[in-house]
């Protein structure tokens, strides 16, 4: 409740920083001088700043000791909110190596500590709409798709092997799919199955089927999932058993295509279409959350199909929470201030 009001004073979109821990064998040395809770100071060589050091602000920043927990319960209350019905957007932003998939959905190898949002959000709606058993009854389903080149590509297809769910193992034809907003059935992509989950278990399911999805088209000199976007959404029905109204939500959980620049000089083709696309589709993004972080009447949708897709859960009564991503290393600190400035201008 709190929380609701606080969002309410100061609308609705929040940022939250985390900073990634060295990894093991990194030497380069520190740009973090300082965090205290919304603010970061980042040390730089006098080129990106004279002064040597430039601070921002953000609702909160997370340093590198920060657990996934601590994380996740700042998020909660945000996704608790669609069991209310509103519209949430969480998107994951930084350069390739931040961090990005270990916030969303965690390391490599997952266990119970190290699961990122994705999981925990899921688990705790169950668990909620556990609780409200009674009073409401909720239905969940996921959609899970990417963002490659301006396409959008359904994530959970199958070659119809596997046997808890007939249609979704793993994908043999890569098919390309639409955004239609304002759709009969109310999905701003109805041509990505949809698919019914009761527990985490289902969740952990499907997103083992979208990640091997994801991959293929990938090979080993090309990451392709470091240039898309993916997106896990997660519908919800609820329906008050008292009044028999029904309230509907959605979330889309983004994990968003890594936001360094590529040196125009050093890349051709492909990979330059790619290095356009992300470019285009990530200002696109930040134009249509600073629109609405400044309540401009005109907010620019159309841009990018990340947008398109978005548009029903950003502005009005949505909420968005960005977490932006920085590396601690003195190598990455161009792409840390920039991120930072990003950051900053949709804040
Ligand atoms: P991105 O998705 O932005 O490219 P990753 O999430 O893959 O970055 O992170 C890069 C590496 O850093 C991975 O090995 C990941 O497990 C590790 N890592 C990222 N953030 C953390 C963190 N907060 N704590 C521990 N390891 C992390
Ligand atoms: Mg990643």
């Amino acid at each position: 409740k709190l929380y609701n009001q606080v969002q309410d004073l100061k609308g609705s979109i929040r940022v939250y920083c985390r900073v990634r821990p060295f990894l093991p064998g990194q030497l380069s040395s520190n740009t973090i001088g300082s965090i205290d809770e919304g603010n970061i100071t980042i040390i730089t060589p006098s080129k990106y700043c004279k002064e040597g050091r430039r601070s921002f602000n953000f609702n909160k920043v997370f340093g590198p000791s920060d657990t996934q927990d601590e994380v996740f319960s700042d998020t909660q209350p945000l996704i608790r909110s669609v069991l209310d019905g509103y519209n949430v957007c969480i998107f994951a932003y930084g350069q390739t190596g931040s961090g990005k998939t270990y916030t969303m959905s965690g390391p490599r190898i997952i266990n119970e500590q190290s699961q990122g949002v994705n999981y925990r959000a899921l688990g705790d709606l169950f668990n909620l709409a556990k609780e409200r058993r009674g009073m409401f009854s909720y239905e969940i389903a996921v959609q899970m798709i990417e963002i490659y080149n301006e396409q959008v590509r359904d994530l959970l297809v199958s070659d119809g092997l596997n046997r808890r769910y007939p249609f979704f193992s793993f994908i043999l034809i890569i098919l390309h799919i639409e955004i239609r907003n304002g759709s009969q059935n109310g999905l701003n992509v109805p041509d990505a199955n949809l698919v019914s989950v009761m527990s985490t278990s289902d969740v952990v399911e499907l997103m083992n089927i979208g990640q091997k999805n994801r991959v293929v088209g990938a090979t080993a000199l090309n990451d392709r999932s470091s240039r898309s976007h993916s997106c896990l959404t997660v519908h919800v029905e609820g329906k008050d058993l008292t009044s028999g109204t029904v309230l509907r939500g959605c979330m889309h959980l983004v994990d968003l295509a890594g936001s360094e620049r590529v040196d125009k000089s050093e890349v051709t083709g492909e990979r330059l279409k790619e290095a356009q696309h992300i470019n285009k589709s990530l200002s696109a993004l930040g134009d249509v959350i600073s629109a609405l972080a400044q309540k401009n009447s005109h907010v620019p949708y159309r841009n990018s199909k990340l947008t398109q897709l978005l548009q029903d859960s950003l502005g009005g009564q949505a909420k968005t929470l960005m977490f932006v991503h920085i590396s601690p290393e003195m190598d990455s600190v161009g792409e840390t201030i920039s991120t930072l400035k990003f950051a900053e201008r949709v804040s």
